[in-house]
């Protein structure tokens, strides 16, 4: 199988930027499905995030792509916000070398009228959730009549979410005589049949994980009572020391309670469920992915659709009934190439659970114990950085250069001080060294940023 992408018919700005990336080969599901994208087929992928399914469908978008016609090219539809932005960012990062490339996310949670003002702009790449496309399509604000690539990304989760009738809704606004990319994690009827709706004669591209899974040490705690759950992980945590995990809860108030436990055991945790404000979820994932919180605590519903990149550990706080969510969570540790840790908690009388992982993952489970893990009072976790929010964001044509400047002219931090960079509408958020972090507040509390004052504090 060919493995170089200098062997593709791409174009050599393409060519160019994937060496500056220093993407050398291809990944399996991008050797297997790029040749037959680039070809114009239509293809269902069977692969999970993490695996350079992005590149395999971003770059059969911008290689047929003109960038001179006005036109909406293609369309990504994604289960959540957070994909969609991972989406959009990749693209984006694939793109840099070709003049004026427009990708834009509509997702529901931000403001439907900027979203709207910026698609009278033009824009070439829509990546977006599925039920404020449609919103956009029914007031004609979206026009999607010239589409050329419909991508379905996580096919399997959109279904999971109730997403069946809005993409098969969208599939009307667009052109018969389109290509469809169908990614999805896993393959069931539903999958099948939704393929058979919206493609033509495709291509079926699967990757063998199973080299994935084997870099995953998996270890599971058999517990008196529920009640040991809490005790269990700051056990484990202590023993193994990830930096940064997701604990899975059944339910929202476990996953407050966990999150409550583990802040008043010193570890920056914070959790994620259905029932907060589109706001709040969003300051909590920031946090989590520039590295200001060590946990985060989320139900399965919750964390759909998250790629954190690099987590050290997983913990099953509870364990799923279905076997194909214990392989999903589990999935999220150990990526490109490193080792990852899955802990699982469970009781006596869930032993059914384990043997239909057993079964499904075709592995003999051992079976630690939890009783001869010793735990030493010296741990501490803390984590690198800490967040500081800025009263000021794109309304106020806040870039991230304006940030980075006033923290290194204004506040003297060094650029290395200084992490994730996050520019909400009316917010900003940014990663800043966990010692450096006071510094930076009160430097800036008294400066500028670009002219103008602020008000800065913690997160
Ligand atoms: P995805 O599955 O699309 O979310 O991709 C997972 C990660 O792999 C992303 O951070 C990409 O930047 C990275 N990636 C994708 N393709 C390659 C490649 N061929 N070589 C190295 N890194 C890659």
């Amino acid at each position: 199988m060919e493995t170089k992408f200098e062997n593709l018919e791409l174009k050599s700005e393409l060519l160019t930027n994937l060496k500056e990336l220093k993407y050398e080969t291809m990944t399996p599901i991008q050797a297997q499905g790029l040749p037959f994208v680039l070809d114009g087929r239509d293809v269902i992928g069977r692969a999970k995030t993490g695996s350079g399914k992005t590149a395999a469908f971003a770059l059969g978008i911008l290689n047929s792509l003109d960038t001179g016609s006005q036109n909406i090219h293609s369309l990504v539809l994604c289960p959540t916000r957070e994909l969609a932005d991972q989406v959009a960012t990749e693209t984006r990062k694939l793109a840099r070398m070709l003049k004026n490339v427009k990708v834009m996310t509509i997702c529901g949670g931000t403001s439907e009228y900027h979203q709207e003002k910026s698609l009278s702009h033009g824009a070439h790449i829509i990546v977006g959730t599925p039920g404020r496309v449609l919103r956009l399509l029914k007031k004609k604000t979206l026009n999607l009549s010239l589409v050329n690539t419909f991508v379905l990304d996580e096919a399997d989760r959109m279904l999971d979410m109730g997403f069946h009738d809005d993409i098969m809704h969208i599939a009307t606004y667009l052109p018969k005589v389109r290509q469809t990319l169908l990614f999805s994690a896993t393959y069931p009827e539903d999958i099948q049949k939704l393929g058979e709706k919206v493609q033509k004669d495709a291509e079926h591209v699967k990757v063998d994980t199973d080299h994935e899974e084997n870099t995953i040490s998996q270890m599971f705690f058999e517990l008196q009572s529920h009640k040991d759950k809490n005790d269990a992980v700051l056990k484990i945590l202590d023993k193994y020391r990830p930096d940064r995990f997701i604990i899975f809860c059944k339910t929202k108030i476990i996953t407050d309670q966990v999150a409550a436990f583990l802040n008043k055991n010193g570890i920056y945790a914070g959790s994620i469920h259905g029932d907060l404000m589109q706001n709040e979820r969003t300051v909590v994932m920031t946090m989590f992915a520039n590295r200001s919180l060590s946990a985060l605590v989320a139900t399965d519903v919750a964390a759909r659709g998250l790629d954190i990149q690099g987590l050290a550990a997983v913990i099953n706080y509870d364990l799923p009934s279905d076997p194909e969510v214990y392989v999903h969570r589990v999935g999220r540790t150990g990526r490109a190439g490193e080792t990852g840790l899955a802990f699982s908690l469970y009781v006596e009388q869930e032993h059914g659970k384990l043997d239909a992982i057993e079964d499904y993952s075709n592995k003999n489970i051992k079976i630690e114990d939890i009783s001869a893990i010793e735990v030493d009072s010296q741990y501490d976790l803390i984590p690198e950085m800490k967040t500081m929010y800025i009263s000021g964001g794109k309304k106020d044509k806040l870039r991230p250069g304006d940030i980075l400047g006033a923290l290194v002219n204004e506040a003297k931090l060094e650029s290395a001080d200084v992490g994730d960079i996050n520019i909400m509408n009316v917010l900003s958020y940014v990663a800043i060294k966990e010692d450096k972090i006071e510094q930076a507040i009160s430097k800036l509390r008294n400066g500028r940023i670009k002219n103008r004052r602020f008000r800065v504090g913690h997160a």
